[in-house]
Formats: structure tokens, C-alpha cells, sequence
């Protein structure tokens, strides 16, 4: 009979199997009682439609059988089983099984023994049976099927299938252990206590149970007590609890139980940062384990990620992913639901609108937000790691929703800011990364600040250089360094926070001047009227205005804007794909500081010298816009101009 090769991904994982270091080929057991239970799941849930499977759920098990003269270790059950196809497909290729991806990132993270490592603590599935067997058969007979198949493969060179005898539905994975070497006992899974001990540790919340039969010994009847004589006998024994972890008293279960039961379900290989456990009696009684985790996935921002938890109805899996559990700011979170109230045999569009659900939906978005809260209250080193990977999508769910969900979402974001620690500790005007809140920058406004201050820019130092920003700092006012795209529009959903609006200093309205000064500037700019006219054509209508300002401290030029759109946002929606270029412009104003040389020099020029005035002022704006943080249209005639003035 001809031998079907493995697909590539397949065949790789596969030499990863076969090649794993010893500490962690144990888990093979867990991965397929995991598959085994998959497959019972499957057909329960067909019996609740379907008469024809008159299996109740009492009789669905999950059978190990060790035998030691044949070496072999088998595991079985009477679930949905495979057809001839299936085993083809699902046992061929492991490329859609998503453990495949994971792996792919985790070995990018780091060489060498990544692959290896991962292998130890998320799901790998089926294949991880050749990490203890030289030979695997699997008899499978799908549920409603005449016949029965046998799939069998040594491993790399590739599997046979044929049909064979099999009573019920379901199916049986024999391994055919290894021979064991000076390092690695693999007859050790025959061993009774070695199986019980793997069960107890990675599959006790299995629902169904998970059978094997024991050697017991007892008292040979009628023997004397003084001189007992033993005999062995054998019996049936579940191994297991059957208790999900999420059922268990909160206090009986260790942080490595959840970490180990979060790294199996969800695929990560990092621990959770945090684990939530909800228990919620009432209107809708519900139980919900939900974890964050430490890391956004690697395709948390894109378009193939999907939200959701898995929702169970008494203890019974029935939807994998159900989105309408999460609102979309908490789409990072993890976990299950568990209720008492939900029909098991509920659709979908069923779902969409169950009244149950959205209650349950509600209650969980509290839980998480006072648990962020609380997080960020107490733990505030953790809390700026969550922020790191998610914080993100708290804003995007401010400017998502138009602000629909401020109160819950404004306290959780942190910006990073000028403020400097009175112990000087990692403020962000420092160079340090910590954040601060919208409550922690109002707590500390000055008595005549009005406003909540911010400027934008690509990152911390360049905002920190920006002019406008010096001389508000000067001024003894906080600034928000924002540095994402979305944190402006954020912002200006949110409008105002306590009462304070929100203000980009690199905008016209910036009122810090006092009114003596407001009315040299005044003078100023009237007195010089017709040469700073001259100024804005020379700019070829690029800025609205050119005007004088005593706002900055030591550079001679600044750009702000006028209008709802800001340079920050400009730059992000003409980056946006589609944008036209030059489509999207913020309306700006070049600002002279008239208190720098430059100024005087200006007015010199002004009717001596209007070529040069011109020239000079394309200079100037050319420089405004790149400490700005914008790009300019012309860089080689501005270069001409430069080296011109250098000869
Ligand atoms: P995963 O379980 O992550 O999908 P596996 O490699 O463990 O990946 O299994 C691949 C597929 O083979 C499963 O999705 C399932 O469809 C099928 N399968 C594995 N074991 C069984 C089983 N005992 N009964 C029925 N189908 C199974």
C-alpha cells in the first residue's frame, strides 16, 4: 500500500515532535483527552437535534487502556469519530489548526530552543503523540457511517489509511510507545500511577469522564486475618473530577492552574497578567473566568483578530467565540462564561437578542473596567504593562462610539506628560515611560489654568522641542505628550474631562499670555500689518497668516493651526489609505517670535529688500513645518535657498 506524505507544516511540527526535549513530552495525554472530548462535545451537541443518536449523556466516556506486554497506550472515546476524509484532512495537514501560527511568532521572538519551549505549554495537538510513540494508529467510524477507517503513520515518512473493523462510533489512538533509552522511560505512561497522576494534573475538568481499569488488591476471602493472603483484582475507576476549574472555589485553585489552564485554551505561552473570576446569582446567574493577557496577540491590530468568549451552558461548550459577550474597548479580554439560564441548542441570531445575554454581556464589561481601575490603583507597574499592549483600544473605543462610553474608558487611559516627579522618578519629560491620568494631571493644575493642555508628535522628544510646548512648560503648566495616532481624536471626543477642556498648544487660541502682553503683540502685528501681508503670499497661500508672537521662548518661528483640524491629525488621516494627497490640510498660521533677532531683521528687509524677505520667509516656513513634525513639498528648492545663504 502506498504511504501519503505529510504537508510541509505538518512535516515540521512533526520533526519538532519527535525532537522535543524529554521534560515535556507528557503532554501528549492531555492533548488527546482534549480531542477526545472535542469529539464527544460534537456529538452531544448533535443529539440535542438529532433523535437518532440514542446515546444519553451518561454514556459518553473516555477510555485509557495501558498494555504493557504490547508496549501500547490507548485512548478512546465514543464521540463523533472521523470519516475516511476527515482523517485525511485532519490528520494530513495541522496548518489550519492556528497552534501552527503561535508557533511561528513564538520562533521569531527568539532562536534556537524557542520552538521547542512552546512546545511544553500550549495545545499542539494530535501530533504531539509522536513525541512518545513510533507508531500511531487512530480507528475512527464517524457517527452515522458503515465503516470504519484506520489511519497509521511512524511519523515522518507518512501516513496509510484502510479500512477496518469497528463497533459504535468514535475513535481509538493506539501509541505504540518508544523503546526507552538510558534518559528518556517512555514505558512509564503504561504505569498506572504515572497515567492517573497526568490526568489529575492536566485534565481533570474534562466533563466527561475519563475511565481506566485498575489493579487493586483486597483480602482473599476466608483467608485468616492473622495471616491475610492478598489477591489483585481489577475495576473500573474515573480518574477524574470532572469539575471545571471555573466551578471550583476560588481559593482551591493555584495561580499555575490558571496560568497552565489559560495557556492551554487560549494559545498563549505567557501567563495571564491578571485573572478575573465573576459569580453572579440573580435576574441572569452566570460564572465567568476571564483572563488579560500580558501581551497583545500578534494580530491584535489587524482586521483577522476576533473578540469573543466562550459561552457555556452548564457546563457544556457552546460557542466558541461569542462577540456579543465583549464590547469592543475590552476585545482583549479572555475567558468564558458560564450559565445555568442559556438554552443549549441557541443559535446565533438567537443570541443577537437574547435579553439573558445582554445582561450577562453588561455585568462583564463592569467587572473587567472596576477591575482595571482597581489595577490601576494598586498596581500601577502592571497596569502600565496592560496599558503598554491595550491601552490602545481604550482609546479607540473613546473615539469609536463618539464617546458613548467615556465614564467608563476616560479614568483607565494614561498619557504620558512634562510632569516631572518631586522624586524625579521615570516621568516621561525624563525619558522615563510612565504615564499619567486625566485625574492626576487636573489634581494638579494651577489656580488659573482653565485648560487641559496637550501637543502631538511622532515621539516624546520631538514633542518636548516643539516651541509652543517649551513655552507653556516655561510657564509652569503639565502638557500631554501624544504620541499615537489616535490620541488626539480621542481627546477631542472626550471634549473635557472635569469640567476642563482639552487643548492643543500648537493652536491659535493658546491664551497664556497676560494682558500687557496680549496688547504688545497686539501692536505689534498692527503696526507691521502690510509686511507680514507680504510674508503670507510669499509662502504661495500655504498658511493663512503670518503673524508675530511673544509665546515662544528662544526659536524665531512656530507653526500653529487655526479651525477643527490639527497638524496631528492631518498627518494621520493623509496617511490613511486613499487619501488624496494635499486633500487634508490644517489651517496654519506661521508664527515670528518678535522678540528674537529674526524679527528685526524682517522689518530691515521689508521695502529694501523684498526678494530677499521672500526668500528668507520660504526659509523660515520651511523650518516651522519640519520642527513640526510635517514634511515640506519643495526640500531642493529649500536647499538652493540654504546654500545660498552660506555663500
Ligand atoms: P486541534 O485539536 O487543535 O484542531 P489536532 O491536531 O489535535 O488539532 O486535531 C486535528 C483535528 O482532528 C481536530 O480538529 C478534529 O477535527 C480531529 N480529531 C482529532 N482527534 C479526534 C478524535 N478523537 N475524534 C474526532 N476527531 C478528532
Amino acid at each position: 500500500m502506498s504511504k501519503k506524505q505529510f504537508k510541509t507544516e505538518s512535516k515540521k511540527l512533526l520533526d519538532m515532535m519527535i525532537n522535543s526535549i524529554y521534560t515535556h513530552k507528557e503532554i501528549f495525554l492531555r492533548e488527546l483527552i482534549s480531542n477526545a472530548s472535542d469529539a464527544i462535545d460534537k456529538l452531544y451537541f448533535r443529539s440535542l437535534t438529532d433523535g437518532g443518536i440514542t446515546l444519553s449523556r451518561g454514556d459518553y466516556e473516555i477510555r485509557l487502556t495501558p498494555d504493557a506486554e504490547n508496549r501500547t497506550l490507548e485512548i478512546r472515546d465514543n464521540g463523533i469519530g472521523m470519516t475516511r476524509e476527515e482523517l485525511e484532512t485532519n490528520l494530513g495537514t495541522i496548518a489550519k489548526s492556528g497552534s501552527f501560527d503561535f508557533k511561528k511568532d513564538g520562533a521569531n521572538a527568539s532562536e534556537g530552543n524557542a520552538d521547542i519551549d512552546i512546545i511544553g505549554q500550549f495545545g499542539v495537538g494530535f501530533y504531539s503523540a509522536f513525541m512518545v510513540s513510533d507508531l500511531v494508529t487512530v480507528e475512527s467510524r464517524a457517527w452515522g457511517a458503515e465503516e470504519a477507517y484506520c489511519w497509521k503513520s511512524s511519523g515522518t515518512d507518512g501516513y496509510s489509511i484502510e479500512k477496518c473493523d469497528k463497533d459504535g462510533c468514535g475513535t481509538t489512538v493506539t501509541l505504540h510507545l518508544k523503546p526507552d533509552t538510558d534518559d528518556d522511560r517512555y514505558g512509564e505512561f503504561l504505569d498506572e500511577w504515572r497515567i492517573k497522576e497526568l490526568v489529575k494534573k492536566y485534565s481533570d475538568y474534562i466533563r466527561y469522564p475519563i475511565k481506566m481499569e485498575v489493579t487493586k488488591s483486597r483480602k482473599k476471602e476466608g483467608s485468616p486475618d492473622d495471616k491475610p493472603e492478598y489477591e489483585s483484582y481489577t475495576e473500573d475507576e474515573t480518574l477524574s473530577t470532572m469539575i471545571p476549574i471555573w466551578k471550583r472555589p476560588q481559593d482551591g485553585v493555584t495561580d499555575e492552574e490558571y496560568a497552565d489552564f489559560y495557556r492551554n485554551k487560549f494559545f498563549d505561552y505567557e501567563e495571564p497578567l491578571k485573572v478575573i473570576r465573576q459569580k453572579t446569582e440573580g435576574l441572569s446567574s452566570f460564572e465567568a473566568l476571564l483572563f488579560i493577557p500580558a501581551r497583545a496577540p500578534f494580530d491584535y491590530y489587524s482586521r483577522e483578530f476576533e473578540k469573543g468568549l466562550q459561552l457555556y451552558s452548564s457546563g457544556v461548550l457552546i460557542m466558541e467565540k461569542c462577540k456579543e459577550l465583549l464590547p469592543d474597548y475590552f476585545s482583549f479580554v479572555r475567558g468564558l462564561v458560564d450559565s445555568s439560564d442559556l438554552s443549549l441548542n441557541i443559535s446565533r441570531e438567537m443570541l443577537q437578542h437574547d435579553r439573558q445575554l445582554k445582561s450577562i454581556a453588561r455585568s462583564v464589561e463592569k467587572k473587567i473596567a472596576s477591575e482595571l481601575s482597581k489595577m490601576l490603583e494598586n498596581d500601577r507597574e502592571k497596569y502600565e504593562k496592560f496599558f503598554k499592549a491595550f491601552g490602545r483600544q481604550l482609546k479607540y473605543g473613546i473615539y469609536m462610539d463618539y464617546g458613548a462610553h467615556k465614564d467608563v474608558l476616560q479614568d483607565l487611559l494614561l498619557f504620558r506628560s512634562s510632569y516631572e516627579a518631586p522624586d524625579g522618578s521615570g516621568n516621561a519629560a525624563a525619558g522615563g515611560d510612565r504615564g499619567v491620568t486625566l485625574k492626576e494631571y487636573v489634581s494638579r493644575m494651577k489656580e488659573d489654568q482653565k485648560k487641559i493642555y496637550y501637543a502631538s508628535g511622532e515621539t516624546v522628544d520631538q514633542i518636548k522641542l516643539l516651541p509652543q510646548v517649551e513655552s507653556v512648560a516655561a510657564k509652569g503648566y503639565e502638557v500631554l505628550f501624544l504620541t499615537e495616532d489616535v490620541d488626539e481624536f480621542s481627546l477631542q471626543m472626550l471634549r473635557e474631562y472635569d469640567g476642563k477642556e482639552f487643548l492643543n498648544v500648537q493652536r491659535e487660541e493658546l491664551d497664556i499670555a497676560t494682558e500687557e502682553e496680549k496688547e504688545s503683540v497686539r501692536q505689534e502685528n498692527e503696526s507691521n500689518a502690510d509686511m507680514l501681508g507680504f510674508m503670507k503670499e510669499s509662502t504661495g497661500g500655504a498658511v493663512k497668516s503670518v503673524r508675530f508672537t511673544n509665546n515662544l521662548q528662544n526659536h524665531p518661528v512656530s507653526l500653529s493651526s487655526e479651525g477643527a483640524l490639527s497638524m496631528g491629525m492631518e498627518k494621520t488621516l493623509s496617511q490613511m489609505p486613499g487619501a488624496e494627497s494635499g486633500a487634508i490640510r490644517a489651517e496654519l498660521v506661521l508664527e515670528i517670535n518678535m522678540n528674537h533677532p529674526i524679527a528685526n531683521r524682517l522689518k530691515e528687509l521689508y521695502g529694501t529688500d523684498n526678494d530677499k524677505l521672500a526668500e528668507y520667509t520660504k526659509i523660515l516656513y520651511a523650518q516651522a513645518r519640519l520642527i513640526s513634525g510635517l514634511t515640506i513639498d519643495n526640500p531642493s528648492e529649500i536647499g538652493d535657498l540654504v546654500a545660498g545663504l552660506m555663500l
